[in-house]
């Protein structure tokens, strides 16, 4: 990128923006589904004109993260602080993550059906809930990234689910997807590790590509799950390290703090 273009780089930011807000208004507007699919949860028909291929039942029981939010972590908070317990205590490099649904319930079944039911078609949908919430939250970023996987991993799976999920986002809200994170090393299992253990687990796992694209950009780190933000700390340094200009995280799902620690 020559220096000299960073003025034309603003104007293009900012009628991006702009151009942003008018498509959340014209996003909203609209149904995304016709009446003759089945419901992603249940595979009920659907009978009437719906945002999201979901059935009346399922929608109601979607555990959505709502307007009170960690301003960190995006999860559920009613307190008085900005910052749940959890972000309180663990320092982050992303500016903070963002994710429509609570891991829990109705949600956290979809998430398993796309990642281990294999029903990519899935990814369609918490994309769209994705979208939804990263505009009316007010996001400014320019380039996806999706959180890796090795090629093992990825083979084993047959796909990267968080590379799905940015495919979504990124033809949503029409910016480009870059796969700009490499994972190198393999990582154990994250399930069964303290928030510290994970953190120690992903060390060195990534590595940064494109790095003349990434540099100074505003990035969308885009994943599936929030659990420790110990995944999206580890990728968010790594590009910091390749000098973008700032990493915001968005999921399908957040996990709920533990409520004491
Ligand atoms: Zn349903
Ligand atoms: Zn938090």
């Amino acid at each position: 990128m020559k220096r000299h273009g960073k003025r034309d780089g603003e104007g293009a930011l900012r009628s991006r923006i702009a151009g942003a807000f008018g498509r959340l208004g014209r996003a909203f507007g609209r149904a995304v589904y016709p009446p003759d699919v089945t419901c992603d949860l249940c595979g009920a028909e659907l009978v009437a004109d719906t945002r999201y291929n979901l059935c009346a039942r399922c929608l109601s029981e979607m555990p959505f993260t709502g307007e009170r939010v960690c301003l960190c972590c995006g999860a559920p908070h009613t307190d008085e602080a900005d910052y749940c317990l959890r972000c309180q205590r663990t320092d982050s490099v992303f500016r903070h993550n963002r994710s429509p649904l609570v891991y829990e319930g109705a949600a956290k079944q979809l998430i398993l059906d796309l990642k281990f039911g294999k029903k990519k078609y899935i990814a369609k949908l918490l994309g769209a809930m994705m979208s939804d919430d990263y505009l009316s939250r007010g996001g400014d970023s320019e380039i996806i990234v999706f959180v890796p996987m090795t090629a093992k991993e990825k083979s084993a799976r047959g796909f990267n689910q968080a590379e799905l999920l940015a495919r979504e986002v990124g033809a949503r809200l029409e910016l480009p997807v870059l796969p700009a994170l490499e994972k190198i090393k393999e990582s154990l299992p994250q399930k069964e590790l303290s928030a510290k253990e994970r953190a120690e687990n992903l060390k060195g796992c990534f590595s940064a590509a494109y790095g003349e694209y990434i540099k100074g950009r505003k990035i969308l780190l885009v994943d599936d799950v929030f659990t420790t933000g110990a995944t999206a700390n580890e990728c968010a340094s790594v590009l910091l390290k390749n000098k973008v200009k700032e990493v915001c995280v968005l999921t399908a799902a957040v996990a709920k703090p533990a409520e004491k620690s």
